[in-house]
């Protein structure tokens, strides 16, 4: 079965990991929580859950992973969702913080409007209609030639890969549907 012989990890500092982790075991891959150097070592492949960016690269600066997680992403590949989009990034405002600039893309935090910062719609996707939750969402503002986009919301990108890096503004794992995970392992078993 796919996803037998590589092993993901779900970063698991902080956010909602468990969810992550449950999507990919539910196709069939093998998973372990990533909360140290060692077990970062040990995958083939990481998702970064949402959270709280700051929080979590608080975190990554505590646990000496921030150069280790970037180096990790120059050579296997990460699918970070909300926060985890928001590490991935080139540049992030709102407020500025630094990120791992693995993508080419600038995010703006919380950047759908206070009001109707949490909602759930359907997306036109590469992969098909998709229900998409946002939750303090950030608006990935730009995002470079070497990027492609996969589902745009209000004309914004929200589900975006280059090479093998995927990132998505809003939380996959969180409905049923696990396409945009199995996109994920697609890319890490090719
Ligand atoms: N607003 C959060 C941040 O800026 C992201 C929210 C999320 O991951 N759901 O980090």
């Amino acid at each position: 079965m796919a996803g037998n012989e590589k092993l993901y990890g779900v970063l698991a500092l902080q956010g909602d990991y468990e969810k992550h982790q449950q999507s990919l075991t539910h196709l069939g891959a093998r998973t372990i929580f990533v909360k140290t150097l060692d077990e970062l070592s040990r995958v083939h492949a990481l998702v970064i859950p949402g959270g709280e960016s700051t929080t979590m690269l608080r975190l990554l600066d505590y646990y000496g992973m921030f150069d280790i997680l970037r180096k990790f992403g120059a050579q296997k590949p990460i699918f970070g969702t909300c926060a985890g989009a928001i590490l991935m990034a080139r540049t992030v405002s709102s407020p500025a913080q630094k990120s791992l600039d693995l993508m080419d893309m600038d995010v703006e935090r919380n950047a759908y409007g206070r009001q109707v910062d949490s909602r759930i719609v359907r997306l036109d996707s590469a992969l098909g209609d998709l229900e998409a939750v946002f939750i303090r969402a950030p608006i990935i503002r730009r995002t470079g030639p070497g990027v492609e986009v996969l589902a745009s919301y209000l004309g914004d990108a929200v589900l975006v890969r280059q090479g093998r890096h995927l990132a998505a503004s809003f939380h996959p794992e969180l409905t049923g549907d696990t396409r945009v995970h199995q996109y994920f392992m697609d890319i890490v078993e090719a």
